[in-house]
């Protein structure tokens, strides 16, 4: 069954349209990324289908039922949906187990085992269950909060953000650790993230927000890898952008000749190329030429900014951190794997 159904969705704040006609479906148990830049207008949606806002028009349907629209509009204790923001969920003054069963009614309220379960669930100790929410690290906090949404057994899980405030290292784990209590409970969750690998790495389906509007709803492959237009593209990952003509869904530029993922016609093209499809070729036939003019070095992988000799064009190809050249080398690239191609018109 579908867990969210948004149709034309639209909100405005004063005169401006925050929202301009929404469609999006998210299948049960999955997790969907809402990813975008600041501003686009995720946490309103979020706020919409959470209930804590109406919409101006537009449906929004959960399990079917319809929550919003028609001049329906169901109380958000009523949408058996749990939400997370970004940070300060806990109360401060009720340590962990009193801020889990917070969200519990009755005898589970009374009875300890659920606490203990939940937590187990979020990947913590029940140590944990007698200390107050600022003797817990970020993380710990997150997972708390992730734990009390849960509490009440919802279909439905809102992330707002729920990562930003951690570290990188902690933010990984806690992602991980988010995300097998979800699919342990088989929980339905919505992320809004404008973090780019955190919706590629944990979402089994993606929506790049702009400007109020989804630019394209896929699997975090297609949204990387076929991106709906060049704006997607950089927004969700570092992209080289050469200019060429497709013939037979091939294209000679000069990044050498590149095949062209299928449905562009033949004509003049911008081939969207991702760093890491471009590499280094030992082979002194193979290729084009190409000068190392600096490198950033990340230990498991490098980036290195080149300049193709034969035309002057700039480009980053990312490289394995194993064996990384020096600026100055003159060094042979080539492009593995298909591009996408788009239409040269703006
Ligand atoms: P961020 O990633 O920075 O949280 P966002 O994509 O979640 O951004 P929203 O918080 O949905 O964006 O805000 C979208 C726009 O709507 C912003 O311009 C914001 O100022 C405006 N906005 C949001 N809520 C209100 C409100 N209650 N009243 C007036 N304007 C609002």
């Amino acid at each position: 069954m579908t867990a969210v159904s948004v149709r034309n969705l639209t909100k405005s704040f004063d005169s401006t349209e925050v929202l301009r006609g929404i469609d999006l479906t998210v299948p049960e148990e999955s997790v969907t990324a809402i990813l975008g830049p600041s501003g686009c207008g995720k946490t309103t949606l979020l706020r919409l289908i959470a209930g804590f806002d109406a919409a101006d028009s537009g449906e929004i349907h959960l399990r079917g039922q319809l929550v919003c629209g028609e001049g329906r509009f169901v109380a958000p204790q009523h949408r058996r949906v749990g939400y997370v923001p970004q940070e300060g969920a806990l109360f401060p003054h009720l340590d962990v187990g009193d801020n889990i069963s917070f969200g519990l009614r009755g005898r589970e309220r009374r009875d300890g085992h659920r606490v203990e379960e939940l937590l187990s669930l979020v990947g913590l100790e029940s140590v944990v269950r007698q200390r107050f929410p600022h003797q817990l690290s970020g993380g710990q906090q997150q997972r708390v909060a992730l734990a009390r949404a849960l509490a009440p057994g919802p279909s439905l899980i809102l992330l707002d953000e729920p990562f930003s405030s951690l570290d990188a290292a902690l933010r990984e784990g806690t992602g991980r650790a988010v995300l097998e209590a979800l699919k342990a409970t088989h929980t339905t969750a919505l992320l809004v993230t404008h973090d780019q690998s955190e919706a590629l790495s944990l979402a089994d389906q993606v929506a790049v927000m702009r400007d109020g509007m989804l630019a394209q709803v896929g699997t975090p492959h297609e949204v990387y890898r076929a991106p709906a237009d060049l704006g997607v593209a950089e927004f969700v990952g570092a992209a080289v952008v050469v200019d060429a003509e497709v013939v037979d869904g091939s294209a000679s530029s000069d990044l050498g000749r590149l095949n062209v993922l299928p449905g562009f016609d033949d004509g003049p093209a911008r081939l969207l190329v991702r760093p890491e499809q471009i590499e280094l070729v030992g082979s002194s036939q193979a290729g084009v030429e190409a000068r190392v003019i600096d490198v950033s070095y990340f230990g498991h992988d490098a980036a290195l900014h080149l300049e193709v000799l034969a035309s002057g064009r700039l480009v980053t190809a990312r490289v394995s951190g194993t064996s990384v050249p020096v600026p100055d080398t003159l060094v042979r690239l080539s492009v593995t794997g298909p591009v996408a191609a788009y239409g040269t018109e703006v």
